[in-house]
């Protein structure tokens, strides 16, 4: 799927662009259509699963034209560094969209008090808070929620850890009661005490899951950092290396898989292809005699990917990184499968680095980047948040900014001040 098969609005494309989006996650390609149509929604989804997109991006959609200067929406964080780490996406994606935010945490400076009063009470439309603090605000009596219509848990299962329970039931007195009003709430668990939550705030909720599983134990994992014009080589030197049965390569586009088949079989290596544009006779024939060992290599896009059963797959290689854990886990799972072992590599280039960072953060595993050979020479560095591709924000004259700097950010690692 593409961003472009959402049907966002151009000022939300415009931020997808400028934050260095290619394709949606798994989470943003089932969230993102539910929200556009308004409906409530449980999800069940990690950290670094890309959930935070999934709802704010729908959220700018309906937003973007509002001329109103009313809350509109809240979004209710765990913690500060949660709330700010949401707030800095929001500032990167909405800065098309013309709508502001701000910050809702907890700590004793007055003057942060004083500056997020000020920001509630002179246009901030989405408030992205930690609920302790929303609920000081609230029972000051100045926070004007008769225009929300959105609300957001992030973490729903970590607030719930850290005893915010009471607080959002007194947070969801102060809503409205006479406006529809859609619901969205993320938890990486579901335990029971999410559910007796969703029971009492969601209506009729669409369920999401996102489970995360892991690589299988006896898949031995490591990467390669590579140019792209290295691959091919390298590949050529591993298939060489060690004569193999049957090993798949998995690319992400079709016409790397082509010319990669093509390069091979002139290497002398014997390969085949198996892609979408095969029909499906076709298809099925590649795979039975692949299935038979008539033919070791086979090269392919994600088609075959997942619940293929072919016994004894020694080698596995990621010609290039998936877009998510989720693939690169069906990838890698083709090998070791039925408590066997199995070899599962990925090459690495410089776009890819932060992906392949995600992934690993996902699954939990640091993977070995064994040295290229000496007949291949050095690939890049891994240096994965550098390779984030980031565009400077173009100038957006006229239009007001209540705190009068704000400026979206799109470095990750470079914290908002306060
Ligand atoms: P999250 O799970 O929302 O905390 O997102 C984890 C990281 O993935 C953040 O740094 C996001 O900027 C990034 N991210 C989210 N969605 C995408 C996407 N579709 N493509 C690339 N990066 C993404």
């Amino acid at each position: 799927m593409k961003f472009i098969d959402l049907k966002l609005c151009d000022a939300v494309y415009e931020g997808i662009e400028a934050m260095g989006f290619d394709e949606p996650s798994k989470v943003q390609e089932k969230v993102i259509p539910l929200a556009l149509q308004k409906k409530d929604l449980i999800a069940c989804a990690q950290t670094g699963t890309g959930k935070t997109a999934a709802y704010l991006l729908p959220l700018m959609h309906h937003l973007h034209a509002t001329k109103s200067e009313k809350i509109k929406g809240i979004i209710l964080a765990p913690t500060r560094e949660l709330a700010l780490q949401i707030d800095q996406q929001f500032q990167g994606f909405a800065y098309f969209a013309g709508l502001e935010s701000t910050a809702i945490y907890g700590g004793n400076d007055p003057a942060i008090w004083e500056r997020q009063r000020v920001a509630i009470e002179t246009g901030a439309n989405i408030l992205i808070a930690s609920p302790g603090r929303l609920l000081s605000h609230l029972n000051l009596g100045y926070v004007d929620l008769s225009e929300l219509e959105y609300l957001i848990l992030d973490e729903a299962d970590k607030m719930l850890d850290m005893g915010f329970m009471e607080d959002l039931t007194k947070i969801i007195k102060y809503l409205p009661k006479d406006k529809k009003r859609q619901t969205m709430m993320f938890s990486a668990t579901m335990p029971p005490k999410i559910r007796i939550l969703a029971k009492m705030i969601l209506t009729d909720p669409e369920e999401i899951n996102i489970a995360i599983s892991k690589p299988a134990e006896g898949i031995l994992q490591a990467a390669y950092l590579t140019y792209n014009n290295q691959k091919n080589r390298l590949i050529c030197h591993l298939l060489k290396e060690k004569e193999m049965e049957s090993a798949i390569i998995f690319s992400s586009t079709k016409h790397t898989v082509k010319t990669l088949v093509k390069e091979l079989v002139v290497e002398g290596i014997n390969a085949k292809a198996i892609h979408s544009d095969l029909d499906q006779s076709e298809r099925e024939t590649v795979m039975l005699d692949f299935r038979n060992k008539k033919f070791p290599i086979l090269v392919a896009t994600d088609i075959v990917s997942r619940g293929i059963d072919v016994d004894n797959i020694e080698l596995v290689i990621n010609y290039d990184v998936p877009q998510d854990a989720e693939d690169y886990v069906h990838r890698i799972g083709r090998t070791a499968r039925a408590a066997s072992t199995g070899v599962g590599l990925t090459f690495i280039n410089e776009e890819d680095q932060f992906k392949f960072s995600r992934i690993e953060k996902l699954i939990e595993t640091v993977i070995f980047k064994i040295p290229n050979p000496p007949e291949i020479g050095d690939g890049p560095e891994y240096n994965p948040n550098s390779s984030k591709k980031k565009k400077p924000y173009p100038k957006r004259d006229g239009k007001k900014n209540f705190s009068g700097k704000r400026k979206p950010n799109f470095n990750k690692n470079n914290k908002k001040k306060d």
